[in-house]
């Protein structure tokens, strides 16, 4: 009997909602049955409710435990997304860290590799970076200490950093990565960084098998702009993570093909590493792959690891043939084409929508 599911989703702001558009047509065509529960959450969800991110659609996303999101836009100076808990009031820094950390996820999971077809600075580059994402700059305390005067808390505790490493190194024992790389700034920030870097190494100690390392964050910034193919997995905190995803997404040649994954011990959350791009939304040209390559990872989270893997080859497929391409990858194509011929190439040939 085929398993079917249902999950949620979050179609976003901006280019979001013509990006999930191309990823549903692409997961349809994998044939896999899925009811959707769609959620509004950010700016829409303040417009039509009052609030960013209302009791319903929270109780909604935590019951299907598994979201599929597109980006949300997050306004430079918005107010804090606040979230009672019984008593407490909980002030979030963005709409987007209240999703993750209202819902349990810990670590934010971005796989970052070069494709054939697509001319990059560098060879083949294939790594993974993972990110924390409950805690350091953007634990939502920040303040006015005075006229003029601001000031932000690096929250940094030792559970969450033995976490998120033992995170990564169950990800590299099971995807048989061979080393994990701390970024940091230690020598500067000797309290936070000095305690992750401390709780690495401790970690460190239990998983022989997978070389540890760790290097001064400006350094690793060099490095990989230098050489980036000696690096496997990156462990970073939550805005050293932030940077050099992006950083890492410009290496292999737009940000349209980095996916992410938000994951916790009962939810999770795929979503791309860009935002909502309001630059080209509504124009039908945003390159719907970052979001499709989620989907993938997305799939192969829920144990359907055929149907994740068919959804990627179809993406190298369709990059080597450099069929159908968007204007970020240098072609001519939609979003909308560039999404027809990927459905068509992962349903094996047959046009569905
Ligand atoms: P952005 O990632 O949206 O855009 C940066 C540049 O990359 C823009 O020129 C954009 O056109 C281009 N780009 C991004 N995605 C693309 C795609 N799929 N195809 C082609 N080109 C693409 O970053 P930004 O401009 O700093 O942020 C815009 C909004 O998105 C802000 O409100 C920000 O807060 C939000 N944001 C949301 C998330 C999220 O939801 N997880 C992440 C980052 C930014």
């Amino acid at each position: 009997m085929t398993k079917s599911y249902r999950l949620s989703l979050i179609r976003g702001d901006g280019i979001g909602p013509e990006i999930t558009e191309a990823t549903l047509q692409v997961i349809r065509a994998t044939g896999l049955e899925i009811e959707w529960e769609e959620v509004v959450v950010g700016e829409q969800a303040k417009t039509r409710f009052g609030h960013p991110l209302p009791d319903p659609s929270l109780e909604t996303l935590k019951k299907n435990r598994v979201t599929l999101k597109g980006p949300l836009t997050v306004h430079k100076g918005s107010d804090p997304v606040l979230v009672r808990h019984g008593k407490e009031t909980i002030a979030h820094p963005s709409i987007n860290s209240a999703l993750r950390r209202e819902l349990g996820c810990f670590a934010n999971l971005r796989p970052v590799r070069s494709f054939p077809g697509l001319p990059t600075r560098y060879p083949p580059i294939d790594l993974v970076i993972i990110r924390e994402v409950t805690e350091d700059l953007y634990s939502g305390l920040e303040r006015w200490v005075e006229d003029g005067v601001a000031e932000a808390v690096k929250r940094t505790s030792r559970k969450a950093c033995d976490r998120i490493t033992r995170f990564a190194f169950d990800y590299a024992k099971k995807q048989g990565r061979k080393r994990v790389t701390l970024g940091h700034k230690a020598n500067v920030l000797s309290l936070t960084d000095g305690l992750f870097l401390d709780t690495s190494r401790k970690v460190a100690r239990e998983f022989p098998e997978i070389e540890f390392d760790d290097m001064m964050i400006d350094a690793l910034c060099f490095q990989l702009v230098n050489n980036p193919s000696p690096f496997d997995i990156l462990l970073l905190s939550n805005q050293y993570g932030d940077i050099l995803s992006d950083l890492c997404a410009g290496l292999v040649g737009s940000l349209g093909l980095a996916p992410g994954a938000n994951i916790g011990e009962a939810c999770s959350l795929f979503e791309a590493s860009h935002g909502a791009a309001p630059d080209i939304a509504g124009k039908n040209i945003a390159n719907p792959l970052a979001l499709i390559l989620s989907a993938s990872l997305m799939l192969k989270h829920l144990g359907e690891i055929e149907l994740g893997v068919t959804i990627e080859d179809a993406v190298v497929q369709l990059l080597r043939e450099k069929k159908c391409l968007t204007p970020d990858l240098g072609g001519t194509s939609s979003t909308r084409e560039m999404a027809f011929e990927l459905a068509r190439i992962t349903g094996g040939g047959k046009t569905s929508d």
